[in-house]
């Protein structure tokens, strides 16, 4: 509800005393109530006490009249004698003399004197008088209460009755009210005719009259709350009649209000303090409770800006609670800010070496990207370390971490203003500081026997050989991540050509996006016949005979023109697409073969199988499904790094492919990591000495040894060995003189297609000399 803590605080504070107060003062009123309440109904019980002695005092004063007139022996006679102007006389002076507003007399035989008989109930009061002897009480004259007294009159015997009337109005109340201590309201009320009426000439108070009647009623003898508009104490006193049947009653009155009068100024200045006290408790907890807030909402302030990420520290005024929250706050906000700088430099930089890692390398170049010029460029250099592996197998995982940290301090020594970082475990990343390319590239050049240096650890010299990989980006070309990832192509590239500094080659990496589109095209030329077969002869160096021959896919792409297999075989493996290609291929390789047959060639058809295949047992099905169906002589070229890949299914495959007379080819034969274990398991009929080996064989040294070495190993295993790549005639003389069995390469001949291959096979024929074997060609 409330926003802030110090409303809330005064808000309380200020409730609290107010509701206090309040109880305070409705104690008080209350007891002040009661106090005037009991001091009225005192009041009204000793006026009622006076009353009832006036009363007595009055009824003997004119008792006494009226005997002393009810004996005298001259009224008596003028009675007897009906002497009415005397009788009439001696009341009149009487009544003067008493000060009495009537006084008359009834005879017995209801004669009246001294009244207009018109305005008496005469029966009523004749029926009264006789009825008692000196019968009093309240009775209704001209339907106003008077109070009557009566005497009997006896000469001897009774004759009649004396009456004097004194009226109860309102003079006669007037003087009941002054004798009260209190200002209380008398009135009288007389029972007319089952109705209790004021004998007040005042507006009718109908609550008040149906009070008197229940009080008369219940016979109640002490005051009673009348509450209406406005409450008063009532006390109802019963007045005695003149006949059984009429009743009267004195009714005294006083307003609760009246009572109240007194204590009004006390119960104002209650309120008026209170009032008073209320806004000062409400202004001292305004400034107490801001007392309190202040530090805590300083605190709320600075939890915002730590959030917000800003350096804050709040000041410590107070030793309590607060206080010692604010310094825990200090202490937070500081360990905060140490792990979040911590965080930002472990994220940002490399566990191992401390140099800045990628992330913090893409950040600068970001922020340089949008920094420079419009003809300046960032310049990004892959440092990649050669044969890390075998270095780091030899000098152990720690000290060849502590060899990448060290170059990379030695490029930051020789160029102060370049960042350097770390990209993977053998590549560091360079940003210069130069913004030209060329000048960078001269610049690696120029230093490189510096960077190359032997590096100390642990006091031992350890040779460093590294390959530099350049791109460069200019504003808005690249961003960041795309940059580095050229400078590491452009660092393959480098090795791939066996330099030591190059800079990306854009044209030599080509499309990846759109080599990525290529596979679906490609299924789409099997189709369209844009994939077609070459064949490359292969020469049985024995009898000079083409014995076989190789199937070479071939793709003439609508826009791309010639599309390199070594290229979208080697995508096809990746993308899952080489079943396709391959169930392709021996289809056509067996159809090949057919047409070859018919025109009276008899040649193996060698078909590549991608290792990736070896383990497929669908295809192994499917392939020597197709075989045995056509009849087909085939050999499977595959790559014998697979075949270590997968050696168990891969092997059971093969064997099935050698009892289905199939004859399986070892291909590129010590490109990869041959294993001598693994040739003697493979149930192989060939094996083909890679291109790389062969077509360096006239050079002599090594790779001659290499060839013969494999030559009489495959021998003793009991494989045929085909040589690849023959590109001359030395080449081939020495292939023949070291025993190797096949010969396939430029020299025979290149990959040709079917017709071309009929012709070829139509007319050839060759010379082969134990020393100098000679190549004739139609
Ligand atoms: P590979 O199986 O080693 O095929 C021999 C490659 O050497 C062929 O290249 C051939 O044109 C080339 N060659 C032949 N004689 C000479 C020579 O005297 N000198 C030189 N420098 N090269 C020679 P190509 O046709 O470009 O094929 C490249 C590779 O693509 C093949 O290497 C093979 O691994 C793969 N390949 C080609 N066709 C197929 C195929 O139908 N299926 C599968 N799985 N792979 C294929
Ligand atoms: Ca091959
Ligand atoms: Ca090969």
């Amino acid at each position: 509800m409330f926003q802030r803590l110090q409303t809330k605080l005064t808000v309380l504070y200020a409730g609290l005393f107010a509701l206090a107060l309040s109880l305070v003062a409705v104690t008080v009123y209350v007891a002040i109530a009661s106090n005037a309440q009991r001091t009225v109904r005192q009041e009204l019980a000793a006026s009622g006490t006076v009353f009832d002695r006036v009363w007595a005092l009055r009824t003997q004063r004119l008792q006494d009249g009226a005997d002393l007139l009810s004996r005298d022996f001259g009224f008596r006679a003028a009675i007897a004698t009906h002497d009415r102007p005397t009788v009439e006389s001696a009341i009149a002076n009487l009544r003067q003399r008493l000060g009495l507003d009537l006084a008359f007399t009834v005879g017995v035989d209801g004669d009246v004197t001294g009244v207009d008989p018109a305005r008496l109930d005469l029966e009523k009061l004749w029926g009264a008088l006789d009825a008692e002897d000196g019968a009093q009480g309240v009775f209704a004259i001209d339907g106003q209460p008077y109070q009557l007294i009566s005497a009997p009159i006896l000469s001897p015997t009774l004759t009649g009755w004396i009456v004097f009337a004194a009226r109860l109005d309102e003079p006669e109340m007037q003087a009941l009210e002054k004798l009260s201590a209190i200002g209380l309201d008398a009135q009288v009320f007389d029972l007319r005719g089952g109705k209790w009426i004021s004998a007040d000439h005042g507006p009718a108070n109908p609550a008040l009259t149906a009070f008197v009647g229940q009080a008369m009623h219940d016979k109640v003898s002490e005051p009673r709350m009348l509450r209406g508009g406005a409450d008063s104490l009532v006390l109802v006193k019963p007045i005695k009649a003149l006949d059984k049947a009429s009743g009267a009653a004195l009714v005294l009155r006083y307003p609760m209000a009246q009572a109240m009068a007194p204590y009004r100024p006390l119960m104002g200045a209650v309120v008026i303090v209170g009032l008073i006290g209320a806004a000062l408790v409400a202004a001292a907890s305004w400034a107490l409770s801001r007392g309190i807030s202040k530090p805590i909402v300083a605190l709320d302030e600075a939890a915002q800006r730590l959030q917000r990420g800003e350096e804050v520290i709040v000041e410590v005024t107070t030793r309590d609670e607060i206080g010692r929250l604010a310094q825990s706050f200090n202490l937070m906000a500081g360990e905060i800010r140490e792990r979040e700088a911590e965080m930002t430099r472990q994220a940002l930089h490399d566990g191992e070496t401390g140099l800045p890692n990628r992330r913090a390398l893409e950040r600068t170049i970001e922020g340089r990207l949008t920094g420079i010029g419009a003809n300046q460029q960032v310049v990004v250099t892959a440092v990649g370390f050669d044969r890390f592996p075998q270095v780091r197998a030899a000098i152990g995982y720690e000290l060849a971490t502590e060899l990448v940290a060290k170059l990379g301090q030695r490029i930051m020594d020789i160029a102060p203003g370049a960042m350097v970082g770390r990209l993977t475990t053998s590549i560091l990343c360079v940003i210069s500081d130069n913004d030209d390319l060329d000048a960078v590239l001269a610049i690696i050049d120029s230093v490189l026997p510096q960077l190359e240096a032997p590096i100390l650890l642990g006091g031992e010299p350890v040779d460093v050989h590294i390959t530099h990989g350049l791109a460069a980006a200019s504003v808005g070309e690249l961003d960041a991540a795309r940059l580095i990832e050229r400078a590491l192509i452009a660092l393959d590239q480098a090795r791939a050509a066996h330099k030591k500094i190059m800079a990306f080659d854009a044209e030599a990496y080509g499309d990846p996006a759109a080599n990525l589109s290529l596979m679906s095209e490609m299924l789409e030329a099997v189709r369209s016949g844009a994939l077609y077969l070459n064949h490359q002869p292969k020469l049985d160096l024995r009898t000079g005979a083409i014995s076989g021959v190789e199937a070479l896919v071939r793709w003439n792409h609508p826009t791309r023109g010639f599309v390199r297999p070594d290229l979208f075989v080697g995508m096809a493996e990746e993308t899952g697409h080489i079943r396709a290609l391959t169930d392709y291929v021996l289809a056509q390789a067996i159809e090949d073969q057919a047409q070859l047959r018919a025109a009276g060639h008899d040649v193996l058809m060698s078909v590549n199988v991608s290792g990736r295949l070896i383990d497929d047992a669908d295809f192994a099905r499917h392939a020597l499904a197709k075989v045995k169906a056509a009849g087909a002589r085939l050999c499977f070229e595959i790559t014998e790094t697979a075949v270590i890949g997968n050696p168990d299914v891969a092997l059971g495959v093969l064997e099935r492919f050698a009892d289905a007379g199939i004859a399986v080819s070892i291909d590129d034969y010590g490109s990869g990591l041959s294993s001598l274990a693994y040739l003697k398991q493979i149930r192989a009929d060939e094996l083909k000495i890679d291109k790389a080996f062969v077509m360096t064989l006239e050079s002599g040294g090594k790779d001659a040894l290499l060839v013969k070495s494999t030559i009489d190993l495959a021998h003793s295993l009991g494989m045929k060995v085909t040589a690849e790549g023959v590109e001359t005639r030395e080449g081939l003389a020495a292939l023949q003189l070291m025993g190797c069995d096949l010969a396939q390469g430029y020299f025979v001949a290149k990959p040709l297609g079917l017709d071309k291959l009929v012709a070829f096979l139509g007319e050839w024929s060759i010379d082969l000399p134990a020393e100098a074997p000679a190549r004739k060609l139609a």
